[in-house]
């Protein structure tokens, strides 16, 4: 099975927003209408900022192939759609750019209404996936994962249910959804037809599978989803274990990727936890819950890949399947010997196997150095202060490192990163 890049990312302003009384949680609210039989929604978005909040200009980058209506913002001076390109998605967006006032301390709002069809990949004839690779939901250019709190709301057919990270509320074919995660991984999934298994114990752990029936193999991915998040929650998170947990299995055969909201999404209908790489992948994606804060559009995105790639490592370890360790880990080395420093690194400019080598490998290999040097018990203790502390850059990384394990191991670190 092809392993597809799973992009779970980063809040390029979490920072800001934890440090810097003028910028705060946006709010948005989401009213998704669906029609199953053509794969086609509408939308009506409302993007909020609070009052505290001093920014002038608010840009929303969306789908190109959506058709956008119906603009309103009341306390707006100035607003547009055009065309931009957006370099991380090699692809024109149109955006949404509202001018308010400068001073205005007051809540600035915007809604629009936007409808499309969800492409092949996305929707089948069991399921329509709006979830992190959907690409359905408008972003703040280079925010791509910045922190919203939400509510959405799902209408649907009468024979249909919806399904997404948290409980629902559900009256009159209308699912209500309410949290807080980043701006583009919101998801719902619509189908008929839901099958769930559910763990006996805590922390509880579901599997959500679209047709067909559950299978013998999707009984050992519960199983193994309880041992990798009982491990997680006794190293890496041990600071912010996880409570609850769910599996989507839409069927879709596309990618796997992690969402920071407690979930993940495994598209491939075969997923079979037996094999070693797709153990490892569930992993991967499941500590994502915690490795999700570096940006996506610098180095920083070590922060998220490596981290996540080296933790699965670590539960093979823990599982006792230390052959494969070493063998995973060797892969990793060998792909990274003379690839560029993580420091400084430019991504963007980057090709990809080359962003893989560096971020994904490159990186596994110096946390694999840094746990040598440290040991296991301080290796989880940095672990878990990073993840608590959802760091974001790789700064604040070796900070967590120097209060843990002193300067030397600092500067030792600097200059691998560096080299
Ligand atoms: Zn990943």
């Amino acid at each position: 099975m092809p392993r597809l890049p799973t992009h779970f990312f980063a809040l390029l302003s979490l920072y800001f927003i934890c440090s810097h009384s003028s910028f705060a949680t946006p709010i948005v609210q989401l009213q998704l209408k669906v029609a199953p039989a053509t794969h086609s929604f509408s939308c009506q978005y409302t993007f909020s900022l609070p009052a505290s909040d001093t920014t002038s200009i608010v840009r929303l980058n969306l789908n190109p192939q959506f058709a956008l209506q119906h603009l309103t913002s009341p306390q707006a001076i100035q607003q547009r759609v055009v065309r931009r390109y957006y370099p991380y998605f090699a692809d024109t967006m149109q955006q949404v750019e509202v001018r308010f006032p400068a001073n205005l301390h007051k809540i600035r709002k915007l809604t629009f209404t936007y409808s499309g069809t969800l492409d092949k990949g996305l929707a089948t004839d069991y399921v329509m996936v709006f979830s992190g690779h959907s690409n359905w939901l408008p972003f703040r250019p280079g925010q791509d994962y910045e922190l919203v709190t939400y509510t959405l709301a799902v209408s649907a057919p009468p024979a249909y249910q919806v399904r997404s990270t948290t409980p629902a509320k559900h009256h009159h074919g209308r699912w209500t959804f309410r949290g807080t995660t980043s701006a583009i991984e919101l998801t719902a999934l619509v189908a008929a037809r839901f099958q769930q298994m559910t763990s006996a114990k805590e922390p509880r752990i579901a599997v959500v599978k679209v047709e067909p029936p559950l299978l013998g193999r999707d009984t050992l991915l519960l199983q193994r989803a309880e041992t990798i998040i009982g491990f997680y929650n006794r190293s890496l998170g041990a600071q912010d274990p996880i409570k609850r947990f769910t599996i989507f299995l839409p069927g879709t055969n596309r990618d796997a990727f992690g969402l920071l909201d407690n979930a993940t999404v495994i598209t491939y209908s075969d997923f079979d936890v037996a094999k070693r790489g797709e153990l490892l992948i569930l992993a991967h994606e499941i500590s994502h819950k915690w490795w999700g804060y570096g940006s996506v559009h610098d180095e920083s995105e070590w922060l998220n890949e490596a981290f996540a790639t080296y933790s699965s490592l670590l539960y093979l370890q823990d599982s006792g399947d230390s052959t494969g360790y070493r063998a995973e880990l060797a892969k990793r080395v060998q792909s990274a010997t003379n690839a560029p420093a993580i420091i400084g690194f430019d991504r963007a400019n980057a090709p990809y196997p080359l962003f893989r080598r560096v971020v994904y490998d490159k990186g596994t290999v110096i946390l694999a150095a840094l746990h040598t040097r440290v040991g296991t018990e301080k290796f989880y203790a940095i672990l878990a202060k990073t993840a608590a502390g959802k760091v974001s850059t790789t700064a604040s990384f070796i900070e967590v490192v120097a209060q843990e394990s002193g300067p030397d191991t600092r500067q030792w670190l600097v200059t691998e990163l560096s080299k």
